[in-house]
């Protein structure tokens, strides 16, 4: 089977140069005599791998020296109750905005934890823009946005002003895609498998001055403090994947950094756009100010037209279209590893669909 563009929203795509790289690690690492996948934690070699991704992400985001960078597990979805964990007050509110799914799971977690108030939302025009010029509690503890929603295809362009109260991202399906000022944020967090490598590994960057001051019983596992001291080998991290995170920071690097990937997804971003935007037949309800440049959602006017492009795309190597089952539709993500071909032959390919599909 040869490769196919897989437009999934995680996990996604990986550079082929990082595939190449990393089933020659998987064999020998660099004449060890061992695999990768055996190397101790502990091991001199492992400790380079953290040390050097850890480094390669520093430079690629220009993270200050006050933050830490965390390579932990569990995914977005534990730091929903990682993040009101360590970080609330008590009796302070925990602010948050609504802007989808993945607010409204943040939100659900927080409520285990205290007060979470939803200073702003998008749920009154179904999720299709991202709210903008409200006000934050200024006692709040910490005030947080999903950055890029992966299933309705918005982001936000400009990020809130919360004035003293630290902003936490959760920048799952957008870290690394384009350039951002770190110093805006208290927190960021992503789940690896979209733009940073293989699920199992999840990055947290955090001013370090935030962690350690947990009003409550945290378990270790779930203190920042813990992860920060140790530099993520409290335990045994998701060695193999920090290792393709590496290569991917590597990667990155050598094609010029964010700039030139945020570059390229803007220009992949539009052949997409531009498309949908002349279409008769395809669409996207999104607000155009609002639209995310890595999660593009669509749709026929039909069910039955969704489902026949559904399977004309994947029959021509175009797969994993298929909208979040909360949306429906279609949905292409296109992140950092998607090359613009793969977007020209979706977009080629919709054309066709619609010549032959579209009522004239
Ligand atoms: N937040 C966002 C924005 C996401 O896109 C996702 C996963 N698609 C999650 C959180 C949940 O991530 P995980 O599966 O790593 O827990």
């Amino acid at each position: 089977m040869s490769r196919v563009y897989n437009f999934s929203a995680g996990p996604s795509m990986l550079p082929d140069a990082v595939l190449d790289k990393a089933m020659r690690g998987l064999r020998d690492y660099q004449g060890s005599g061992m695999s990768v996948l055996e190397l101790s934690h502990r091991s001199k070699e492992f400790r380079q791998i953290i040390e050097r991704a850890e480094q390669a992400l520093r430079r690629l985001m220009d993270i200050p020296a006050e933050y830490s960078v965390l390579f932990l597990q569990g995914g977005a979805s534990t730091q929903f109750a990682m993040v009101p964990m360590n970080l609330s007050r008590p009796a302070a509110v925990q602010a948050y905005v609504n802007t989808g799914n993945w607010s409204r799971r943040a939100i659900a977690e927080a409520r285990l934890f205290g007060e979470a108030a939803v200073v702003a939302s998008s749920a009154d025009r179904n999720f299709s823009y991202v709210p903008r010029g409200f006000g934050v509690p200024a006692d709040a503890s910490y005030l947080h946005i999903t950055s890029n929603n992966t299933l309705e295809g918005t982001r936000f362009g400009e990020f809130p002003d919360a004035g003293s109260v630290p902003l936490v991202a959760d920048m799952s399906s957008e870290i690394l895609s384009r350039e951002i000022d770190v110093t805006r944020f208290g927190l960021i967090y992503a789940g690896a498998q979209k733009n940073i490598g293989p699920a199992g590994l999840t990055i947290v960057i955090v001013r370090t001055d935030l962690v350690g001051k947990h009003a409550r019983q945290v378990p270790t596992m779930m203190r920042y403090d813990v992860h920060c001291e140790a530099q993520s080998l409290y335990n045994t991290p998701a060695c193999y994947a920090v290792y393709v995170a590496g290569l991917v920071f590597e990667w990155l690097e050598q094609l010029g950094g964010v700039p030139a990937i945020a570059a390229l997804n803007e220009a992949k971003a539009a052949v997409l756009y531009d498309f949908l935007d002349r279409s008769r037949l395809f669409g996207s309800s999104v607000a155009r100010a609002d639209r995310s440049v890595m999660n593009v959602p669509f749709t026929t006017p039909s069910d039955e037209l969704n489902e026949k492009f559904l399977a004309a795309a994947e029959a021509v190597g175009l797969v994993t279209l298929r909208g979040h089952r909360l949306v429906g539709g279609m949905r292409a993500s296109i992140y950092n590893a998607m090359p613009i071909e793969g977007v020209r032959t979706l977009t080629d390919m919709m054309q066709q669909f619609e010549d032959e599909n579209a009522r004239s």
